[in-house]
C-alpha cells in the first residue's frame, strides 16, 4: 500500500466530473487527505468553511499590552463565541478563527449541557490551536472489546497501521523519548525535550515507588528542521501560530503541500450542507456548498467524496444528506449513524509543589510549549483487571515556576517574599469513554444556522465507568505525587458535566458487519462506495490516548486503499 508515492498514480480524467476527488475540511484529515492524493496526481478540490491561513496572521510573539484591550476583556468576545472562549486558546488574539457561535449554533436536551469548543473556522481547522500532544494507539486499543467484552473490536490491527504511523510521524515531527511500552508504543521520534529537574524528579520516583511511566510529552513540536520548517525556539504560545512553522499545523504543511502541486484547489468559506447523490447508481456525483461570503449555494462535482470535516461536522452533513432510500441520514442503513459519541474525560488530576532547584521565575523567559505525559497503568497486559472500571487514562502534565503572588507582607518584606519561587507539578488525567448508543447526536427539526443548513443536537453525559474512573484520575494523581515527595498537594475529582470534549469520536464507526457499523476499516461507507469518512467519527472507539497522530495516519492508509480501488475502476 505504501506504494503510492508521490507522483506514482495518474487517473484518466471523468469528462463527467471536474474533479476526482472531493475533501471536505482542511485540518488533519483534511490536509492529509489531500496531500496524499494531490500528490500521487489525482485532481482534489478542497472545500473548507473558513477563511485562508496566513503566517500574518500569528502572535506568538505580540506581548498582551499591544492589543487593543490586553488580551483582558473577554466578555467582548463572549458576546459573539459564547461556547467557544470556554477554552482558553479562544482569546483576543484568536478569536476570529473560531465559529461565531450565535450564527453556527448546536443545541442539547436541556438536562446534558455540552460544550463543543476547538470549532475552528480557518484552513488547518483544530490543528491551529491544537495541544499537538500525539501518541500512537495499540493492539489493547484496537481489540480491546475482545480483552474485557464491551462494545466492539475494531476491524483493524496494529499492524495494519504501524507503517502509516511510521510515515505520518516523520512528516509531522513528533519529540518524544522511546520507552518500551507494549500499550504506548515508540514512533519514530526527534529528540526529546528535556524534563525540568521537577520533572526529572517526579518521573524517577514514581517508576522506583509505583512502576509507573513518566515521560516527556511526546509532542508535534520540532527540535531538528524538517522540510524548511525551524525546530521550536521556545517561545511558548502556539496556539497563536508559529512563524517559524516548529509545530504541525495542516495549513502551513499538509494543505501546503497539496497546493504546491497544482492538483488541489483549496475553496475557501464553502460550507458543505449535503453530500449529492446519484440515486439510480448510489454514488455520490459531489457536494452542495453555502459560500460564506454571498450566501449563494453552489454545486460541485467529482468521482469521489471524502468527509474530514471533524466528526460531529461531518455526521451533520451525512444527516443532512437524506434521501428518500436513505431517509434517516445518507449511508445510514446499520441505523448506528450519530450513536456512540464518545469524548475524553478529563475532570480529574492533581498537583503538588516540587523543590525549585535553583529555578527563577520570570514574566518574559523561554517556555517549553510541552511538558510530560504518564502512561496509562490500569487494566494493562500481564495484570488483574481493576475492579473498579472498564480501559484506562493516562495523564498530560508540566511542571511552572511562579513568583510567590500570595506571600504575606507588604512593601521591601513582601518583595523579598514576591521572589522566591513556586514550583509546581500539575497533572491532569485524560480517560476512555465507552461507547454508548445513548450519547448520541441527531438534527434539531427547530433550528438552521445562518446558512440555512439544519444544526446538530448533541446528547452527551458520563455514565458510571467515566465516574469511577475521574474519581480514581484525582486519587492515583495525589498517591503520585505524595510518592514524589510533594508539598501542599491539591487534587480534584469533578463530574464533568457540563460535558464537553476536544476528542470526539466514533459517530460514524467502522466495523467489519456493515449492519451494526457506518465504515469499512478503510473509512468507506458500507452502503455507498464512492463516499469516504476519514476523521475520528470511524473511530470504534476512543482510547485514552490523544486521537489525532491515529486520524492521521489512518487518513493515509485509507487514501491509499481508495486509489488501488480507484486503479482496478471498483469506485
Ligand atoms: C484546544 C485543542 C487542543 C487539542 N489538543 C490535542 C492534542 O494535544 N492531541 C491530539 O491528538 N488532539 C488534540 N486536539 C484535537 C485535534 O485538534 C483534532 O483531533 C483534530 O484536529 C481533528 O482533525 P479533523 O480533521 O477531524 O478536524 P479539524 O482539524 O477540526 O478540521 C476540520 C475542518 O473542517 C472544516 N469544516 C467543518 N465543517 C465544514 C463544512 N460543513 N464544510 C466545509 N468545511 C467544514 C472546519 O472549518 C475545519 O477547518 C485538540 C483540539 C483542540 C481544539
Ligand atoms: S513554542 Fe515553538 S512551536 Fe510553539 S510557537 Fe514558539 S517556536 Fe513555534
Amino acid at each position: 500500500m505504501l506504494a503510492f508515492a508521490s507522483g506514482f498514480y495518474s487517473m484518466p480524467q471523468d469528462k463527467n466530473h471536474s474533479f476526482d476527488v472531493i475533501v471536505v475540511g482542511s485540518g488533519a484529515s483534511g490536509g492529509w487527505a489531500c496531500k496524499r492524493l494531490a500528490e500521487a496526481g489525482l485532481k482534489v478540490a478542497l472545500l473548507e468553511a473558513g477563511r485562508p491561513q496566513s503566517d500574518k496572521n500569528f502572535t506568538e510573539h505580540k506581548p498582551e499590552f499591544e492589543l487593543k484591550y490586553r488580551n483582558k476583556a473577554p466578555e467582548l468576545i463572549r458576546k459573539t463565541r459564547p461556547v467557544q472562549i470556554k477554552f482558553g486558546v479562544c482569546n483576543e488574539y484568536t478569536y476570529d478563527w473560531f465559529v461565531n457561535d450565535l450564527e453556527e449554533p448546536y443545541t442539547t436536551p436541556a438536562d446534558k449541557p455540552f460544550n463543543w469548543m476547538g470549532r475552528l473556522r480557518m484552513t488547518g481547522g483544530r490543528t491551529n490551536v491544537w495541544g499537538r500532544v500525539s501518541l500512537r494507539f495499540s493492539d489493547w486499543d484496537f481489540k480491546s472489546a475482545s480483552l474485557d467484552g464491551y462494545g466492539e473490536s475494531w476491524p483493524l490491527s496494529y499492524k495494519d497501521i504501524e507503517p502509516y504511523y511510521d510515515l505520518v510521524e516523520k512528516y509531522v515531527g513528533i519529540t518524544g523519548s522511546a520507552e518500551g511500552l507494549e500499550h504506548l508504543p515508540d514512533g519514530q521520534f526527534q529528540p526529546p525535550v528535556p524534563l525540568t529537574c521537577q520533572e526529572a524528579l517526579f518521573r524517577n520516583r514514581v517508576k522506583e515507588k509505583l512502576g509507573r511511566t513518566i515521560m516527556p510529552a511526546r509532542s508535534a513540536n520540532l527540535t531538528k528542521p524538517i522540510n524548511g520548517r525551524g525546530p521550536c525556539h521556545f517561545c511558548g504560545p502556539c496556539e497563536r501560530g508559529c512563524m517559524t512553522h516548529s509545530y504541525f499545523n495542516s495549513a502551513f504543511t499538509t494543505v501546503a503541500d497539496a497546493v504546491a502541486t497544482g492538483n488541489c484547489t483549496l475553496i475557501s468559506n464553502a460550507m458543505a450542507y449535503k453530500v449529492l447523490m446519484d440515486a439510480d447508481r448510489n454514488r455520490t456525483r459531489g457536494v452542495l456548498y453555502v459560500d460564506r461570503n454571498t450566501r449563494q449555494a453552489r454545486e460541485i462535482y467529482a468521482r469521489v467524496v471524502i468527509l474530514c470535516a471533524q466528526s460531529q461536522e461531518s455526521v451533520r452533513i451525512l444527516l443532512n444528506s437524506a434521501t428518500p432510500h436513505y431517509s434517516n441520514g445518507l449511508a445510514n442503513s446499520s441505523g448506528v449513524l450519530g450513536h456512540y459519541l464518545t469524548a475524553h474525560v478529563r475532570s480529574g488530576g492533581g498537583s503538588g509543589e516540587f523543590p525549585a532547584f535553583g529555578a527563577k521565575p520570570s514574566l518574559g523567559g523561554p517556555k517549553k510549549p510541552l511538558g510530560i505525559y504518564i502512561a496509562r497503568f490500569r487494566n494493562l497486559p500481564n495484570m488483574p483487571p481493576y475492579k473498579k472500571f472498564l480501559r484506562g487514562f493516562g495523564y498530560e502534565g508540566e511542571s511552572s515556576t511562579e513568583f510567590s503572588w500570595e506571600a504575606p507582607g507588604f512593601g521591601e518584606a513582601y518583595k523579598k517574599a514576591l521572589l522566591e519561587p513556586r514550583t509546581r507539578i500539575g497533572i491532569t488525567g485524560f480517560g476512555e469513554v465507552l461507547p454508548r448508543w445513548d450519547n448520541f447526536v441527531e438534527l434539531d427539526p427547530y433550528v438552521k444556522d445562518v446558512y440555512g443548513i439544519p444544526v446538530l443536537k448533541i446528547h452527551m453525559s458520563d455514565g458510571e465507568n467515566e465516574r469511577a474512573m475521574i474519581q480514581d484520575m484525582g486519587d492515583s494523581a495525589g498517591e503520585m505525587l505524595e510518592a514524589a515527595g510533594a508539598r501542599n498537594i491539591r487534587t480534584y475529582a469533578h463530574p464533568s458535566a457540563p460535558r464537553w470534549a476536544l476528542h470526539e469520536a466514533g459517530i460514524a464507526r467502522m466495523g467489519a458487519d456493515p449492519k451494526n457499523s457506518v465504515l469499512n476499516q478503510f473509512q468507506q461507507t458500507h452502503d455507498v462506495k464512492n463516499l469516504f469518512v476519514m476523521d475520528a467519527s470511524g473511530f470504534t472507539s476512543n482510547p485514552c490516548q490523544n486521537p489525532t497522530l491515529t486520524i492521521m495516519a489512518l487518513c493515509v492508509r485509507s487514501c491509499d486503499y481508495l486509489m488501488s480501488e480507484l486503479k482496478r475502476d471498483a469506485i
